[in-house]
């Protein structure tokens, strides 16, 4: 569970981020903030795993507070959280493989990961994730030699073999052609069905959010200005 307790970000050049921000978000739920540009969207996604530090208020994720968190709970939290971003980026000259499995290197101690001393038990997770997204086939291909939704979907399959419970999603379809772009929000939606994880995206289009997402958070000049299920934004609108 996600609670947000009056959570404000003011950002130094005085610029207002997110204010009076109160929320819950339940475990296994697919929400979507929408919102113009501007609106905050970005900043609420980010303060959940503290990419963004908040100015106000408190975030507790499954009762352990990330606002006072020191550096070693910080880092036992994120551990949990997923991000897909298209400024997190893959390693492009590098595989499909070794990118999916930079995922697990949270689970090893710093000098383990620099040698990379993989386990079979890794590389099994890698397969397995690879093919809940549909890239078997692409386990050695070079990163950049992906399509952006295939792309897309590596970051997917690194969040889950990260095994995070949550995944946060910033704007992951931006950049896709409408068709690609319902094939993430499909995987998404899937991986939140069968694997019960919480996803939270951002998202520009209002149609995919209400298609995919269980509950809509909209955002105006940093604050929620509505709250509810898709029908219910239907009948706000
Ligand atoms: P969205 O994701 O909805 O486009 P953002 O969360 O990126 O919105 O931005 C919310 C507001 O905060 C905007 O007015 C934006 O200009 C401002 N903002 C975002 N990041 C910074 C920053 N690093 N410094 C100053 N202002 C920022
Ligand atoms: P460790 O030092 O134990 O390997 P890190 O602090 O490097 O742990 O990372 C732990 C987790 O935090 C990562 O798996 C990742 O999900 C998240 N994380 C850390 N830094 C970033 C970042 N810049 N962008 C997105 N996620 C990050």
């Amino acid at each position: 569970m996600i609670e947000f307790k009056n959570v404000a970000k003011v950002y130094p050049n005085g610029v207002k981020g997110l204010q009076n921000i109160n929320l819950t978000i339940e475990d296994g739920d697919f929400v979507a903030i929408i919102g113009l540009s501007g609106a905050g969207k970005s900043t609420l996604l980010r303060s959940i795993n503290r990419l963004v530090t908040t100015t106000g208020g408190e975030i507790v994720i499954n009762g352990e507070s990330i606002t006072t968190a020191n550096k070693k709970k910080l880092r036992e939290i994120r551990r949990n959280i997923g991000l897909i971003s298209q400024s997190f980026n893959l390693v492009k000259r590098s595989t499909v493989q070794k990118n999916v499995l930079s995922g697990r290197l949270g689970y090893y101690s710093t000098w383990k990961s620099i040698f990379g001393l993989f386990t079979q038990a890794d590389y099994e997770k890698t397969a397995l994730a690879l093919d809940q997204v549909g890239l078997s086939d692409k386990l050695h291909t070079r990163s950049d030699e992906l399509s952006g939704g295939q792309q897309q979907r590596v970051l997917i399959a690194r969040a889950l073999v990260q095994q995070a419970d949550i995944i946060l999603a910033d704007e992951p379809v931006a950049s896709l052609d409408p068709v690609t772009a319902e094939k993430v929000m499909t995987d998404l939606k899937e991986i939140n069905q069968t694997l019960n994880k919480t996803i939270i995206v951002n998202i520009h289009s209002v149609p995919l959010a209400k298609k995919y997402a269980s509950r809509i958070i909209a955002l105006k000049s940093g604050e929620v200005v509505f709250d509810g299920d898709a029908k219910s934004l239907t009948a706000a609108q």
